[in-house]
């Protein structure tokens, strides 16, 4: 029977991935990503200056270069664009999702991790995913399930990161939100597309949606502005209110509703409830920090996996490739998909929140074992479909890999202050609109699609399982890099299961290549599935991929090529001078305080 289901998984997950690569749309659906690409010829937006900020979005941009300019910290910017995003990006983040926040402090000198991830309701069980018959729900209908709404951390997340970090009034900083949500903006072509591939996706189930962002059926004109009213009542009660009034208050009371009138058909969907709502908490986690090279790379812990899977991915490459500074070496492009692969079938494998399964992170993480898991890679064989390692600490535990996930509706942010606080902060509604549920003109997530569909395989339970008050394992990966104690780059991106590949991919290019920022984030990705070596299509640096092609081709991989939607937001110290770039394949602007 478990076999049944994972078969069948098996099965949907591999129409899907065939669904896409045949029938590509004008809108780039990619189902492991489902965001929407930028036209290849998009510039790359780089600034420089004391303080730099770089968001997804030039409005989310210019209001978090408004509070540096006033003297805020990055973290009073990171408020500031969080709200902007809500309203002008709403495909990708918002007050209805959930983030993850790592933040260095410099008078301190010390690296916070915040999690304001998204948490299943205390009545979620382990089959909310299955149907009646016990196979796994498709992904399209989950998608649009009240189940997949999770607990949204991300109001609580700016609430206490601007408690601990802030410098300017809370509400100050939600100023241009307001305005933005009041007297509208353009809409842009991402904004338009991604209401289109919502409306692919599935849209009846919320006739919210379509009233605000399909008007008369239609997408909305590009030439008059787009005003969200109720969002804008929702961000002045929030910026007058604070925190109580999202979780506890007004806020809290109207969810309720609304998600009570959603549940039409009167099905028994375990949604949240008022206690969930208001017994919310923020963790503060450890971050995660491996030595690459002359530097101390740290990232975010579980329920991340993607943290994990790129200190793995570096830390392997490391030892495999020892000098690494030719662009077109063969073997640094083995040894990298080789790499990426081992790591993900770790974290496919043992991540999960820990407060279901001790996740053995310290034994993921120690060169012991890294060293090991690099003696399986061959110079002149790629290993296909590894198996996950044995880690110290991974005694115990008898699980079975989850099928992997899809992601997407993801946004990264990075910011440096006059003071030198770094932020560097991922956030999330997951696929393109969430749920498409809204309420206070609001998207709420669908976050809890992240989980495993099936709660065990042959028996043997999966770590990402549903469970009550959980937090299905994430990818989301902020970074901070270090040399010595001093940080010299801030990196992260969406991107669902491949933004490990990314972000390994950039942090080489910068710190072995040398290359600039800007060439960091414009230049071609390379990522792998556990069979097949993904070169990135239409890429700024395709023609070099070609004779690389054959060459790993010799080497037994498997090259298909895709395009991605990655979105990397990155700063980098150099000569004194925080130098900023934001990826070309999204809308993202950075800007510079002199
Ligand atoms: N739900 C995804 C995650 O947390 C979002 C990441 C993304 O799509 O970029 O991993």
């Amino acid at each position: 029977m478990t076999l049944h289901i994972f078969w069948l998984t098996v099965l949907t997950k591999i129409t899907l991935y065939f669904f896409s690569s045949f029938f590509p749309t004008s809108a780039q659906v990619n189902w492991d990503s489902p965001e929407t690409l930028q036209s290849k010829d998009s510039v790359v937006s780089t600034a420089t200056g004391r303080a730099v900020a770089v968001t997804a979005n030039p409005l989310a941009s210019d209001a978090a270069l408004k509070i540096l300019e006033r003297g805020g910290t990055a973290m009073d910017a990171v408020v500031a664009a969080q709200a902007v995003l809500t309203v002008v990006e709403p495909q990708s983040s918002g007050l209805g999702g959930g983030s993850f926040l790592l933040y260095w402090d410099e008078q301190k000198k010390f690296l916070y991790a915040l999690d304001g991830r998204e948490t299943a309701p205390s009545r979620a069980g382990k089959d909310d995913w299955l149907n009646e018959d016990g196979t796994p729900l498709s992904w399209i209908k989950a998608t649009k399930s009240l189940s997949a709404i999770g607990v949204p951390g991300t109001t609580a997340l700016l609430w206490e990161g601007h408690g601990r970090f802030g410098r300017l009034p809370w509400n100050e900083n939600f100023e241009e939100s307001i305005r933005i949500a009041e007297q509208g903006f353009l809409p842009s072509p991402r904004f338009l597309s991604s209401i289109f591939l919502a409306k692919r996706i599935g849209i009846n189930h919320s006739d919210a949606f379509k009233s605000l962002y399909l008007p008369n059926g239609d997408l909305p004109n590009k030439n008059i502005p787009f005003q969200n009213k109720a969002l804008a009542r929702t961000l002045t009660r929030i910026a007058d209110l604070g925190v109580e009034e999202f979780y506890r208050g007004n806020i809290a009371k109207d969810l309720l509703i609304d998600l009570n009138k959603y549940q039409l058909d009167g099905a028994n969907v375990r949604t949240m409830t008022l206690n969930d709502l208001a017994n919310y908490q923020i963790y503060e986690r450890n971050p995660i920090c491996r030595p690459y090279r002359k530097w101390r790379v740290c990232t975010f812990p579980p329920p991340s996996g993607g943290g994990i899977a790129l200190l793995q991915t570096l830390g392997i490459f490391e030892i495999l490739m020892p000098r690494n500074n030719e662009k077109k070496n063969v073997f640094s492009w083995h040894y990298l998909a080789e790499s990426l692969r081992l790591a993900d079938a770790d974290r496919s494998h043992w991540i999960g929140d820990p407060i279901d399964w001790p996740v053995p992170v310290d034994g993921l993480l120690e060169d012991s074992y890294i060293k090991e898991r690099a003696a399986f890679i061959k110079p002149n064989k790629a290993h296909l479909s590894p198996l996950p390692g044995t880690p110290r600490g991974s005694e115990l535990l008898d699980l079975a890999s989850q099928p992997r996930t899809s992601g997407g509706g993801t946004t990264h942010l990075v910011i440096v202050d006059i003071y030198g606080n770094i932020a560097s902060y991922t956030g999330s509604v997951e696929t393109v609109f969430g749920s498409r549920y809204i309420s206070g003109g609001m998207i709420l997530n669908n976050q809890l699609t992240d989980f495993s569909f099936v709660p065990s395989i042959g028996g043997k339970s999966i770590s990402n399982r549903v469970g009550p008050k959980k937090r299905p394992m994430s990818s989301m990966s902020p970074v901070i890099v270090f040399s010595g104690n001093r940080p010299v780059i801030a990196i992260g991106s969406p991107g669902g299961w491949v933004i490990p590949h990314f972000l390994s991919n950039a942090i080489i290019k910068l710190l072995d290549l040398g290359l600039p920022p800007k060439e960091a984030v414009e230049t071609s990705h390379l990522s792998v599935r556990p069979t097949e070596t993904i070169l990135e299509k239409n890429a700024f640096w395709f023609k070099d991929q070609l004779d690389i092609v054959k060459k790993l081709e010799l080497l037994g991989h498997r090259v298909k090529t895709r395009s991605f939607s990655s979105g990397l937001a990155l700063i980098q110290l150099r000569d004194g001078l925080w130098h900023g770039a934001a990826d070309p394949r999204r809308e993202g602007k950075a800007v510079g305080l002199q």
